[in-house]
């Protein structure tokens, strides 16, 4: 008899931290998890971020004065999530909800979801893409490396009348908007994606990335050329084959078509400014995927308590007014 292995998503080990959970476990622990996250090494006891001194005074509201050099913070000062709008619960569910969505969430369907502004969901989305792309910084490929490009965005809508439509592969009818999402995907690694404008544009970052000795797949496209005198490089001609004697791109099309159902299916549209952020959040989704969704949170949840202030999304309403 043929017996089926469950898929790893189905099974229990893959939920290991619910939204029943957060909201159980209350304001004051989900405070103790923030401060967790933010000074691991000193298991969660307060480290001023001006001098480093451990020793500090409680003061009111979950604040701390440094005995050093009396500089006063919180938990969440100088993180991703300063200034924050949220309960530590919220925040914490945030997270949850976040990982969860295979395909992305919606900063509307959050905002509904945490009864929250828009505004602030909205900031918050960005926020955790910038902890995943933290999270993913500073990776380097090796091994078998896929290498593919896609195209995003400049969509123009044709007329009504089908005698006033534009041929909209000519160039001069296009919205000029259209962006390239390149991926570098290493088999069982890393995925690091990259917002050129044509995919041979990509070559020079592929030199700052993948190492010298890795073997690069990629398909046809003639903006590939260039890649055979720096790597040892295979090639699959897509318009023949899609696995060309073990030679394919399937992993660099996954990707794709994650990202993809992440524009089609959640944001309906992805403004060019964004794509990088949404092409960073889609990498680490596919990284990630057998990872269970409690570490997916701890993972998020430590690289934004790691990192410095958002310099794009801190205050970033206030700015727009
Ligand atoms: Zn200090």
């Amino acid at each position: 008899m043929k017996t089926h292995r469950q898929h790893f998503l189905l099974s229990a080990k893959a939920r290991t931290l619910s939204l029943k959970t957060v909201f159980r476990m209350g304001e004051e622990a989900a405070y103790n998890l923030f401060c967790q996250m933010r000074w691991p090494e000193t298991e969660g006891e307060a480290v001023c971020p001006r001098c480093g001194c451990v020793e500090t005074y409680d003061i009111t509201r979950r604040r701390f004065k440094c005995v050093a050099c009396y500089h006063q913070f919180s938990v969440t000062s100088g993180t991703i999530f300063a200034s924050r709008k949220l309960s530590y619960t919220d925040l914490l569910a945030a997270i949850v909800i976040f990982v969860n969505g295979a395909k992305g969430v919606a900063a509307l369907q959050l905002s509904r979801d945490l009864d929250c502004q828009y505004k602030t969901a909205f900031v918050l989305t960005h926020k955790l893409r910038e902890a995943m792309a933290k999270e993913q910084a500073g990776a380097k490929l090796d091994g078998i490396v896929e290498i593919d490009g896609a195209y995003f965005g400049g969509y123009v809508k044709p007329e009504n009348e089908k005698a006033d439509r534009k041929d909209l592969r000519l160039k001069a009818n296009r919205s000029g908007k259209r962006q390239c999402v390149v991926i570098m995907r290493e088999r069982n690694g890393r995925s690091l994606p990259f917002i050129v404008r044509h995919e041979g544009d990509a070559v020079p970052l592929v030199r700052d990335h993948v190492g010298t000795l890795a073997t690069i797949y990629a398909d046809e496209g003639t903006g590939w050329d260039d890649l055979h005198a720096g790597w040892d490089t295979y090639r699959v001609n897509h318009s023949e084959r899609f696995m060309d004697k073990g030679v394919c791109t399937n992993q660099a099309e996954s990707y794709f078509s994650r990202l993809r159902r992440m524009e089609v299916g959640t944001h309906h549209h992805i403004a060019g400014k964004y794509l990088n952020a949404y092409a960073g959040e889609a990498a680490w989704r596919e990284d990630h995927r057998r990872t269970d969704n409690g570490n997916q949170a701890a993972m998020v949840g430590f690289a934004a308590m790691a990192s410095k202030q958002s310099r794009q999304w801190a205050g970033y309403w206030q700015r727009a007014a």
